[in-house]
């Protein structure tokens, strides 16, 4: 896997996540394990929370997360294709059945 990008905080980290998996990236927030004692440590490039993809969705996920960044993420609420549930836009799982978002 690579790093594709660092993010300043942990929710950023975790959103841009949410975004990636909603358009069927595969990613992975390294780093977070070090915020609970970054009193302690330096922040440097390496303690701040990462977001990781498959080298193969690199360039995918560069752009998607530039747009990310560009647009904010605005996220509209979406309806589970599983049970019908009504989701706020923020999750990326079904809170009733656990289904994933799919795609948009
Ligand atoms: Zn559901």
């Amino acid at each position: 896997m690579i790093r594709a990008y660092v993010a300043n905080t942990l929710a950023q980290a975790h959103l841009i996540k949410g975004f990636l998996d909603a358009e069927g990236i595969f990613a992975v927030v390294r780093g977070e394990h070090l915020v609970g004692i970054s009193g302690e440590i330096p922040i440097t490039f390496d303690t701040l929370p990462s977001i990781w993809v498959g080298e193969e969705d690199r360039d995918t996920a560069r752009v998607l997360i530039d747009k990310a960044l560009r647009n904010e993420i605005v996220f509209e609420d979406w309806t589970c294709p599983e049970c019908g549930e009504a989701v706020e836009g923020q999750f990326t799982e079904c809170w009733q059945c656990g289904s994933a978002r799919s795609p948009v």
